[in-house]
C-alpha cells in the first residue's frame, strides 16, 4: 500500500466510528461504551493507512465480537466496553485495543495470529484477520503485535511501530 505521514490518533478514532456502525448496522439494540486515550505529542508516522485502517477495523470487529458474547452470556450487569489508545516512548508508538469481552483460553492464545484459526461459527469468521494485521504490523512496517488476555476478563492487543524520533 501507499504510505504517507498518517495522524494514528485520527485514524485509529475515525475507524473506531466506522467499526461502530457496523457492528450497529448489525445488532442496532448493542449498546458499547467507547473510549479512547490519544497521546497528545503522537507526530505523523509514515505508513500505509489503508493497511494500518485494515488492521484496527480487524480488532475492533474481534473486540465488539468478544463484548456482544459476554453480555449474551450474562445476565445483567455487565456494561461492554472497548478502549483503543495511544503512547509514544522512545522511538515507537505503542497502539492498544482493549475489550472487556470473553477472553481467550490459555490453552489457544498461541494460536490466534494462524491463519484460518477461528472459534466463529461458519459465515461469521475466516480466521484471516488477524494473521493478515500480524503481517501487516511486522514484515510491512517493521512493527511489532502481540495479544494479552485473561478468560472472562478481556484482552488487550498491543501493536507498536518504529517513529523516526525519539
Ligand atoms: P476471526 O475474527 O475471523 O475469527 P481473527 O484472526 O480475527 O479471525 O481472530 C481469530 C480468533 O482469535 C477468533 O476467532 C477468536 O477466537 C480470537 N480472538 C481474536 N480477538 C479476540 C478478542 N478481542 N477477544 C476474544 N477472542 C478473540
Ligand atoms: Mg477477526
Amino acid at each position: 500500500g501507499e504510505r504517507r505521514p498518517t495522524n494514528l490518533n485520527e485514524l485509529a478514532d475515525e475507524y473506531l466510528k466506522l467499526a461502530y456502525h457496523g457492528m450497529r448496522a448489525q445488532d442496532p439494540e448493542f449498546q458499547v461504551q467507547l473510549c479512547t486515550q490519544f497521546d497528545d505529542n503522537l507526530k505523523p508516522v509514515t505508513v500505509a493507512p489503508q493497511e494500518i485502517g485494515r488492521v484496527l477495523l480487524n480488532l475492533y470487529n474481534n473486540a465488539f465480537y468478544a463484548v456482544r458474547q459476554k453480555q449474551q452470556q450474562q445476565a445483567n450487569g455487565f456494561e461492554p466496553q472497548v478502549t483503543v489508545s495511544t503512547h509514544v516512548e522512545q522511538g515507537r508508538v505503542e497502539l492498544r485495543v482493549k475489550d472487556n469481552g470473553m477472553g481467550i483460553p490459555d490453552s489457544i492464545r498461541g494460536k490466534v495470529f494462524q491463519p484460518f484459526f477461528t472459534t466463529k461459527p461458519t459465515g461469521q469468521g475466516t480466521g484471516l484477520g488477524l494473521s493478515l494485521s500480524y503481517d501487516i504490523i511486522t514484515k510491512g512496517h517493521g512493527g511489532e503485535m502481540q495479544v494479552e488476555s485473561r478468560e472472562g476478563e478481556g484482552t488487550v492487543f498491543q501493536v507498536r511501530l518504529p517513529v523516526p524520533y525519539g
